[in-house]
């Protein structure tokens, strides 16, 4: 299962969770039990994808 992040609007709590992906948008509870926090767009999911090393990718060595 993958983890995600997910913002409480009422505490400002920033916490993750493991979900299945069906589930990833649903609402999630803090750890201070407020319910209705939401999933935290975060950078990495952004750029996503294959994280593939550039630097190692190289290309013909000269
Ligand atoms: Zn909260």
């Amino acid at each position: 299962m993958p983890l995600y992040e997910y913002v409480c609007p009422t505490c400002d709590e920033r916490f993750e969770e493991l979900r299945p992906i069906a589930r990833a948008d649903d609402e999630a509870t803090c750890a201070r039990g407020h319910v209705g926090a939401q999933r935290a767009i975060s950078l990495f999911a952004t750029i996503g994808g294959a994280c593939a090393p550039s630097a190692s990718l190289g290309g013909a060595p000269t």
